[in-house]
C-alpha cells in the first residue's frame, strides 16, 4: 500500500497526514505552530508524526517547511517565520520515530504534490507559484524537482522585477512579491481608495469606510460587484504576474504555470490580466504553443501530499 506521513510546517499551524500511494489523505492532524520556539516546534512535529505513526503502518515521513533546506534534505538552515536556524530536523524526527525522514522547502513540496497528484499530473515540466502573503515557488523540469547546487532554487518571489522598487522583507528592493502577492493587492487597493474615495465607494463600504481596513477578501468581493478601483488593483497585480511569467518562460519553457495560494482563489479576476500581459511580453509568441496558466487543485493539502510522496520515493528502494 505504501503509506507515508506528510507534515506541513507553517508559521501559524502544523498540518500532518497519512497519505497513500494514490495521493489520498486517509487521516489528518492539525495543531497551532509555536513558531517562535525552535525546540517546541520540533517537539510538536514529533508529536504529530507519532500520533499518526501509532495508528497507521507508515514507512517514511516527509516534512515541508518554509525556509532554506540543505541540499541533502536533512537540515533547515534558515526559516523566515519560524525560529529554526541550522535545525537538524530529519535527524531529530528519525531518532524519535525510527522512520526515515526527508525535509523539503514547503513550496517545493506543494509543487511536487500538484505535479504528481494535482493539476500537473499529465505535465512534464511545471512552474508552481503561491500567491499569498508573499510569493513562493517550486519548479519541476523534465519530471525532476529543481533544487539547484545548494537546494535553494525556486525562490521566485524574490526575482528583482523592478529596479529601485518597493523594499522587500528580504532586504532587497523591487522583488516580485512586492507587486504580485495578496499583500500587494491590498496595498494597491488601499492607495487607490485613499486617493479617490468616491470611486472606491463599493470597496470602502465593505471596509467600514476605512481604507486601512481593506482586506484581500473585500477587494475580491468588490471587484465581483463591479468596483472599478478593485478591478484595477487586480489588473495591476495580474500584469506584474504576466511580466514575471514571460521571463520564466524564457528561462524554463514549462508546460504550464500553476497558480496557488489565497490570491489564486480569485480565479479569472487575477488569471485574465496575468494571461493578457504574459502573452504580450512573451518572446516569439506566434511561434510557440500557448502555455496555460491554471489554478492549483489540491489547495492547502498540496504541501502535505507532496512531502509524503517525496519521502515515499526517497526510501522506496531502500526498504
Ligand atoms: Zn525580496
Amino acid at each position: 500500500m505504501g503509506l507515508s506521513i506528510g507534515i506541513d510546517v507553517g508559521g501559524t499551524k502544523i498540518a500532518g497526514g497519512v497519505v497513500d500511494d494514490s495521493g489520498r489523505i486517509i487521516s489528518r492532524v492539525r495543531r497551532p505552530s509555536p513558531a517562535d520556539d525552535a525546540e517546541a516546534i520540533v517537539q510538536e512535529v514529533i508529536a504529530i508524526a507519532r500520533e499518526l505513526a501509532d495508528s497507521y503502518d507508515a514507512q517514511s515521513i516527509g516534512i515541508g517547511a518554509a525556509g532554506f533546506v540543505s541540499k541533502d534534505r536533512r537540515t533547515i538552515l534558515f526559516a523566515p517565520n519560524i525560529a529554526w536556524r541550522d535545525e537538524p530536523l530529519a535527524d531529530r524526527v528519525e531518532e524519535a520515530l525510527n522512520l526515515p525522514v526527508v525535509v523539503e522547502n514547503d513550496a517545493n513540496a506543494a509543487a511536487w504534490g500538484e505535479f504528481t497528484y494535482g493539476v500537473g499530473a499529465n505535465a512534464n515540466s511545471i512552474v508552481f507559484i503561491t500567491l499569498g502573503t508573499g510569493v513562493g515557488g517550486g519548479i519541476i523540469i523534465d519530471g525532476q524537482l529543481l533544487r539547484g547546487s545548494n537546494g535553494f532554487a525556486g525562490e521566485i518571489g524574490h526575482l528583482n522585477l523592478i529596479m529601485d522598487g518597493i523594499k522587500c522583507g528580504c532586504g532587497s528592493r523591487g522583488c516580485w512579491e512586492q507587486y504580485s502577492s495578496g499583500t500587494a493587492l491590498v496595498r494597491m487597493a488601499r492607495e487607490a481608495a485613499t486617493a479617490d474615495p468616491e470611486r472606491a465607494r463599493t470597496l470602502l463600504d465593505l471596509a467600514g469606510g476605512n481604507p486601512a481596513k481593506i482586506t484581500g477578501r473585500a477587494v475580491t468581493q468588490a471587484a465581483r460587484m463591479g468596483c472599478r478601483v478593485s478591478r484595477k488593483a487586480f489588473d495591476q497585480v495580474g500584469r506584474y504576474i504576466g511580466f514575471a511569467l514571460a521571463d520564466l518562460v524564457s528561462i524554463l519553457d514549462p508546460d504550464m504555470f500553476v497558480l496557488a495560494g489565497g490570491l489564486s482563489e480569485a480565479g479569472s479576476l487575477i488569471r485574465n490580466p496575468a494571461e493578457e500581459s504574459f502573452m504580450d511580453q512573451q518572446v516569439g509568441r506566434d511561434y510557440r504553443p500557448t502555455i496555460p496558466i491554471v489554478t492549483a487543485k489540491l489547495g492547502n493539502d498540496a504541501g502535505m501530499i507532496g512531502a509524503a510522496d517525496l519521502a515515499r520515493r526517497a526510501f522506496a528502494t531502500t526498504r
